[in-house]
């Protein structure tokens, strides 16, 4: 089908039969359409399929304001963004309009003044969806001025009449009009504020210095805040609470797979490395665990949460660790190894917040969480009895060393040593290379010792596994 030239007047607009609909009608009519093409409405949202999913989807179609409640880091801003999916690619507007007027229902005193001048040779623009997304944050200082708008006292003061929207700056949600507004940590509002933003919605006016303002906007409105300051009484003002039509609650991956598939999508990539990486299956579960056992442990403060960029960080740095190691010792492969996660507690330390104030607590929950975490991991590949064999081997002063800084070889020697202990690599690893052995030899030893079968000590900054 070839591309009608776009309307550029009020007229032509007429003219092409084109139907201008409400914000609501607009989303919920595409997203229909999306839901019966069985298109994906949000992709790359991953593990809300059953829960949070659905309830957006209800919300929209029942044209229901939105607030997520959630804790940092489970993909509020994201969904929230991709709300602009939602609109149609573009949309008409009164070309030179701050509030994107709309071409049949203008609001604003100026294009309402064109139009009675120039009626259908009224200029049109084109307003893309992606303009039609505004959002932000919201802190105690923000004002009215700021979301809302501002009269302009010198115009006030030449004897304009007082309601005339002439003499408006407008804010950023007059801005936004006919698009998706969202304010993140809604609690943080004044009240004063959150009395103006329920006004705008409900009575569609607004005062603003006293000046009664009629500002019949249309639009999309999204927000977000903590569970605990949304419900604490006090923080947002009844009315507003009662003005969302949908809460929906965000959650942080419910299952390993979840965690590891939004890990996989997340982490930073770098191309052009001389040596090649691979990242086994159980160290992706052990960064994944570790992370989940965090959201349970009650030395972490839950309130704050315990986000998805914590698996994210911590598979960056035992990666990069592996890395840094492969050009040390001039191996091909880099591939990470129990003897690495030790370091992960740079990337875990900001990003989570302990229930008590002593440093040097901070080391031993990750310490913690790491060997709880190893433990659960290996149990799921490994029949602690099934091992005894390995273990008998140990007796009579035999020891194994290990350390993230030693080359692969070494640990290769190992195998070949230890009667068993191929065959159990073979359980979590099929490769040839010895950087990969390397790898499963130590989760192997490591598992032995969490399971307090083998013996573990610190010597010169290497780990001795012994009985
Ligand atoms: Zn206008």
């Amino acid at each position: 089908m070839a591309k009608r030239s776009k309307a550029r007047t009020i007229g032509e607009l007429k003219a092409s039969g084109y139907i201008s609909v409400s914000i609501r009608q607009e989303m919920r009519r595409n997203l229909l359409a999306m839901i019966k093409a069985r298109k994906e409405v949000f992709p790359g949202i991953v593990g809300y399929d059953d829960t949070v999913l659905p309830e957006i989807e209800n919300a929209i179609i029942s044209g229901q304001d939105i607030i997520f409640l959630g804790e940092r880091g489970q993909a509020k801003s994201r969904i929230m963004r991709l709300l602009v999916n939602l609109l149609d690619e573009e949309i008409p507007v009164i070309k030179g309009c701050e509030i994107n007027d709309n071409p049949f229902k203008p609001v604003c005193k100026q294009c309402r003044d064109i139009v009675a001048e120039m009626g259908d040779n009224t200029e049109i623009d084109w307003l893309p969806r992606g303009e039609r997304y505004g959002e932000k944050l919201a802190t105690p200082d923000i004002a009215i001025n700021d979301l809302i708008g501002d009269v302009d006292p010198i115009k006030v003061a030449e004897g304009r009449y007082l309601s005339d929207e002439l003499t408006i700056h407008y804010g950023l949600i007059p801005r936004t009009n006919r698009g998706i507004f969202c304010i993140n940590e809604l609690p943080d509002l004044t009240e004063r504020l959150q009395v103006g933003l329920f006004n705008l919605m409900e009575e569609r006016d607004i005062q603003i210095r006293g000046y009664h303002i009629r500002l019949p906007l249309d639009v999309f409105l999204v927000a977000s805040a903590n569970p605990e300051d949304y419900t604490n009484r006090g923080r947002i003002i009844t009315p507003l609470k009662d003005r969302y039509g949908a809460q929906v609650r965000t959650h942080y991956p419910t299952t390993i797979e979840d965690e590891m598939t939004i890990v996989e999508a997340e982490r930073r990539k770098f191309g052009g490395d001389e040596c090649e990486y691979y990242l086994p299956q159980y160290m992706k579960e052990i960064i994944a665990e570790i992370t989940q056992l965090a959201r349970q442990s009650p030395d972490i403060n839950q309130r704050s949460g315990v986000s998805v960029r914590v698996s994210i960080a911590n598979t960056e740095t035992i990666l990069s660790n592996a890395i840094r190691r492969a050009v040390i010792e001039g191996e091909k492969l880099a591939v990470p190894r129990i003897s690495d996660l030790p370091y992960i507690r740079t990337s875990t330390a900001g990003k989570i917040e302990l229930e008590s104030f002593e440093d040097t607590k901070e080391d031993k929950v990750i310490d913690d969480l790491i060997k709880k975490a190893v433990m659960n991991v290996f149990g799921r590949y490994y029949r602690v009895h099934l091992l005894e064999d390995i273990v008998g081997q140990f007796d009579g002063g035999f020891s194994v060393e290990a350390s993230d800084s030693m080359s692969a070889k070494s640990y290769v020697r190992n195998v070949k040593e230890i009667i068993g202990l191929a065959d159990a690599v073979k359980v979590v690893n099929d490769s040839e290379r010895p950087e990969a052995i390397a790898s499963a030899v130590e989760f192997i030893l490591e598992g032995l010792h969490v399971n307090k079968r083998l013996n573990k000590s610190k010597v010169e900054g290497k780990t001795v596994y012994r009985r």
